[in-house]
């Protein structure tokens, strides 16, 4: 996300909105204020929030928010570019360009919505502190509050705002933890480990990103599943976990053990 937010935020400060939509019915979250408000203001560029992007217009009084969820994307065309017939949302500024998001698949779950900032904020109360930029004192204190499985404890934007199911997969292979291993387990030196793990994995995927990498390149271990790990060579092995696929290599996080996938093992027994 923070890739999006760098390649947005000149572009979309560089002209006043003229025309705010369509969007998808499905997409747009809020009515009042209405999108139109936007046009003929300017926005100050994009910011980020977790996994929120927020577009403040420049007079301080909205906040246009945009998440993704999993399928969205995200692209400034210039003017005269070629644009999507159907985007889920679109922003037309003068001078030509187009604030465009897209969503692959039937089901629609990208959200825009229009805010006044303290309603926005409200609305973004519960996230917990940026992954990005996490101390081992912050991590130890959230992760000491209360026993989790690793790998949904990342992806939780409660306890830390940033980390989607994909790159819970990378920090956890890369810090050689297991994504079973329970929060309130962890010694001070896995914590401290797990902390600079998470700041060094997601400083690497950003750097890809901005280079232009896709997934492929991205991810060690994020849908790999029975290629070699690149640290040991050990096929990457899968395992269901409330309702999310976690990609593991066994000899790097587990001790060689393969997880059993547990909402299997809850029905048989
Ligand atoms: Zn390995």
């Amino acid at each position: 996300m923070e890739s999006y937010r760098r390649a947005l935020d000149e572009p979309v400060a560089a002209f006043p909105v003229v025309e705010a939509g369509p969007t998808h019915v499905a997409t747009l979250k809020t009515f009042h204020p209405p999108l139109a408000a936007l046009e003929g203001r300017r926005l100050a560029g994009a910011r980020r929030r977790g996994k929120h992007l927020l577009f403040p217009s420049e007079d301080g009084e909205l906040v246009l928010h945009v998440h993704l969820m999993s399928a969205g994307r995200i692209r400034y065309h210039r003017g005269g570019e070629k644009t999507p017939k159907s985007p889920a949302f679109r922003l037309r500024f003068e001078g030509g360009g187009e604030l465009v998001l897209t969503e692959a698949g039937a089901k629609k779950r990208a959200r825009v919505g229009l805010y006044q900032p303290d309603d926005l904020e409200e609305e973004l109360a519960h996230l917990g502190p940026e992954a990005n930029g996490i101390s081992a004192e912050a991590l130890a204190r959230i992760a000491g509050a209360e026993g989790r499985r690793l790998h949904p404890f990342l992806r939780d934007q409660r306890a830390l705002a940033g980390i989607g199911r994909a790159w819970s997969n990378e920090v956890l292979h890369r810090a050689r933890l297991s994504p079973y291993d329970l929060t309130t387990d962890l010694s001070a030196d896995e914590i401290e480990r797990l902390a600079r793990t998470i700041r060094e994995t997601l400083e690497a995927g950003l750097e890809l990103r901005l280079r232009g990498a896709g997934d492929a390149k991205a991810y060690r271990v994020h849908n790999r599943l029975g290629e070699p790990c690149a640290v040991c060579g050990t096929a990457i092995a899968r395992v269901d976990f409330e309702e999310h696929t976690i990609f593991y290599c066994p000899e790097c996080q587990t001790g060689g053990r393969v997880l059993k996938d547990r909402r299997l093992s809850r029905l048989l027994r």
